[in-house]
């Protein structure tokens, strides 16, 4: 039997097999409902009604939860610690668009911030303003905020909030059908509906008849574009209005946080102050209207062809070679990378053909995908191949991010490029010598990079200018490697004589 043959035959065979599949679906309609708007109707109700839901205008959520998917992994392909959230404060102001994180947050080894992040407006345009306690107030374009709290920036609290899925429950179409569906282990009617442009699906307890969540698309900064199921239960009285007490969020199937709320208010405008611009950082905010995207850093020159490029809490190293710069560390957003690119333009003014990420934990990436976007590869040690292959090349469409919209003009972007053990970027007499080292505890791998001709060392995490674990490690892998060291230049903290590290190892 010839092939054309076997075709002709099996085509046949797969037709019907289809045919079987479609009949046994359209039999299979006991998932079918009443109709959606009922539902719905009936939901709003049960939450005191659409008119008493529309009248809030800000709310304040207060309690204690927890939050995963932090991305510090101890060991690459590791597991990631949990962090617990407490003292949490949520506001949202509906009627100006601005949310607010504030909590301390505690990572699984006992590290811990008390952190502040707020989504607001100055002068007309929408800005970020944050902190974290002992560090400088700072303002930021929206996309320079970074969030260790329930979400990953105060803009999706904004738009993933009971209030706000239960007023966009009314937008859902004449003519639906409800459809029977087990969300959160219970039987639910599922209904789709639009949150502004977005398609998501609200879920309605059928025993309760009030929401016990809804699923959407979510664009994480550093997971890309994951299903995201958010629930809700613990319903009690606010005012004229039942909300959901407890809350608990899903993305990628994987918990991501989850709150119990000891306080929920509505309308109370002394709680709105957390939007204002502090005094301390106006000028700032006038950079982020005049720039878009900005975010404070300093450029600080640390030899001929070395720099070191301070934000007020993560750093970069910037390398310049005859013909291009490497940047070691895309830390922590966009908007700093899309500030450091223009530092780089104005300073140096050769393009950026590295991005050298020292570990994959978010605060040292968050930066990563707009310098590829910007065209820089990024130089990965194979020990962090997948984690950052996961940053860069997942799909980001929720909204699109400047990477991703660059892809989709076809533009030119930076890939992920890898090294093992060592390697050396050199051009004239410029050589950046770069180390995947395995024996340091804060991440196995970890990179350190180091600029020959200046004896000037790059490293993230490891030395503060004190003792420690870290410190010693980095201090052997320096001794092991043989590296003639005048300068260590930090991710976090300034320029520290090797001396200071020889000093407390002593
Ligand atoms: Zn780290």
């Amino acid at each position: 039997m010839n092939t054309g043959n076997l075709k002709t035959i099996l085509l046949p065979t797969s037709l019907l097999l289809l045919l079987a599949c479609s009949e046994q679906q359209a039999i299979d309609t006991e998932d079918a409902g009443p109709l959606a708007r009922t539902v719905v109707e009936t939901m709003l109700d049960n939450m005191g009604g659409l008119a008493s839901l529309r009248n809030i205008d800000s709310i304040v959520m207060s309690g204690n939860g927890t939050r995963n998917r932090l991305g510090q992994i101890p060991v690459t392909g590791g597991i990631d610690p949990d962090a617990t959230l407490s003292g949490v404060t949520e506001t949202i102001d509906f009627v100006l668009g601005h949310a607010a994180f504030d909590n301390d947050v505690v990572v699984g080894d006992g590290f811990s911030q008390h952190r502040t992040e707020a989504l607001t407006t100055w002068r007309g345009q929408k800005i970020g303003w944050g902190t974290t306690r002992g560090r400088p107030n700072i303002a930021t374009s929206v996309n320079g905020l970074f969030s260790w709290a329930t979400q990953n920036t105060p803009e999706m609290l904004l738009r993933r909030n009971p209030v706000s899925i239960a007023i966009a429950a009314d937008g859902a179409p004449q003519g639906q059908v409800a459809r029977q569906v087990s969300f959160n282990g219970r039987p639910h009617w599922a209904v789709d509906t639009l949150l502004g442009p977005e398609e998501i699906t609200i879920m309605i307890d059928q025993e309760t008849g009030l929401p016990g969540g809804f699923s959407a698309l979510d664009t994480e900064t550093m997971l890309g574009d994951v299903n995201a199921e958010y629930r809700y239960s613990d319903y009690r009285p606010v005012g004229d209005v039942m909300l959901p007490f407890r809350h608990e969020i899903i993305k990628d199937g994987q918990p991501y946080s989850s709150m119990n709320y000891t306080d929920i208010r509505i309308n109370d405008p002394t709680a709105l102050t957390v939007f204002t611009v502090p005094d301390d950082v106006t000028e700032q905010a006038d950079q982020v209207v005049a720039q878009q995207a900005w975010a404070p850093l300093q450029w600080n020159r640390v030899s001929d062809t070395v720099f070191h490029v301070v934000a007020f809490s993560h750093h970069s190293m910037v390398v310049e070679f005859p013909d291009f710069v490497a940047v070691i560390e895309g830390p922590y957003t966009e908007a700093q990378s899309m500030t450091l690119a223009r530092l780089i333009e104005d300073n140096i003014g050769k393009p950026i053909r590295y991005v050298i990420p020292t570990h994959p934990h978010y605060d040292h990436t968050g930066g990563l995908r707009a310098l590829a976007a910007a065209g820089a590869s990024v130089l990965t040690a194979q020990g962090h191949e997948d984690e950052i292959r996961a940053i860069i090349e997942s799909s980001h469409s929720n909204p699109p991010d400047a990477l991703a919209q660059r892809v989709a003009a076809g533009a030119e972007v930076g890939q992920v490029e890898l090294f093992s053990g060592m390697t050396e970027i050199s051009d004239g007499d410029q050589s950046l010598l770069l180390y995947e080292v395995e024996t340091i505890d804060h991440v196995n791998p970890k990179v350190l990079a180091f600029v020959e001709a200046d004896g000037i060392l790059f490293q993230s995490d490891l030395f503060f200018g004190g003792p420690g674990p870290d410190a010693a490690a980095l201090f052997q892998a320096i001794q092991t490697l043989g590296l003639p060291v005048e300068q260590i230049v930090g991710g976090h903290g300034g320029v520290l004589p090797y001396a200071s590290l020889v000093e407390v190892n002593q």
